[in-house]
């Protein structure tokens, strides 16, 4: 677990496994979006740093890969029609029909080894991780969670994140990258005009 959990792969910290899922599209709507789901590894890497299963995840195939991005596409929709002013209800029904699919596939399951440490198990990580994601959006839609998904306030970031924040005026999707990013951008302006 060392080398993924000191220098993860991909970005964490949306509050929601289906929101840090949707930042597998970098930049999403924007000219220089990236794809990050770019093989089957890709897939299995995500679901093996992000999902439950941790190092037990197994392989994708290409199949699979093109099957997770159309979810995360619908998932995307799902929750752009859950913030709008029309609700969950609004969104189109192929998407909606399938997130809806995979959420009624087999999740990962908890069991307590004899150290009792927890671990997940699952006959298919990736399809498990995938599924749980489902349902994640799901819940998050039907919630008041979704009245807490924000956008960054990054301009060169498009990533949605949930405020769990008391006041509830969090503003960037991580600390760590945008805020930071934002931090430094301030100072350098308050520098050049000093
Ligand atoms: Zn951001």
């Amino acid at each position: 677990m060392t080398a993924t959990t000191e220098n993860p792969r991909f970005r964490q910290g949306a509050g929601r496994l289906c929101l840090d899922y949707l930042r597998t599209l970098r930049r999403r709507g924007m000219p220089d979006a990236t794809e990050e789901l770019t093989d089957p590894a890709a897939l299995a890497a995500w679901v093996r740093q992000c999902g439950p299963c941790g190092s037990a995840a197994g392989a994708a195939d290409a199949g699979q890969l093109a099957e997770a991005r159309r979810l995360r596409e619908a998932v995307h929709t799902l929750v752009l029609a859950g913030r709008s002013p029309q609700g969950p209800g609004s969104c189109p029904a192929p998407d909606r029909e399938l997130v809806n699919r995979w959420a009624a596939l087999p999740v990962p399951t908890p069991g307590l080894d004899p150290a009792g440490r927890l671990h997940w198990h699952a006959d298919d990580p990736v399809a498990a991780t995938l599924a749980l994601l489902a349902r994640d959006s799901l819940d998050l839609v039907s919630s008041a969670a979704i009245g807490r998904v924000r956008d960054c306030a990054c301009p060169e970031c498009s990533a949605l994140f949930s405020d769990t924040s008391r006041p509830g005026n969090r503003r960037w999707c991580s600390m760590d990258e945008c805020g930071n990013r934002a931090k430094k951008k301030a100072l350098r302006s308050r520098a050049a005009a000093s």
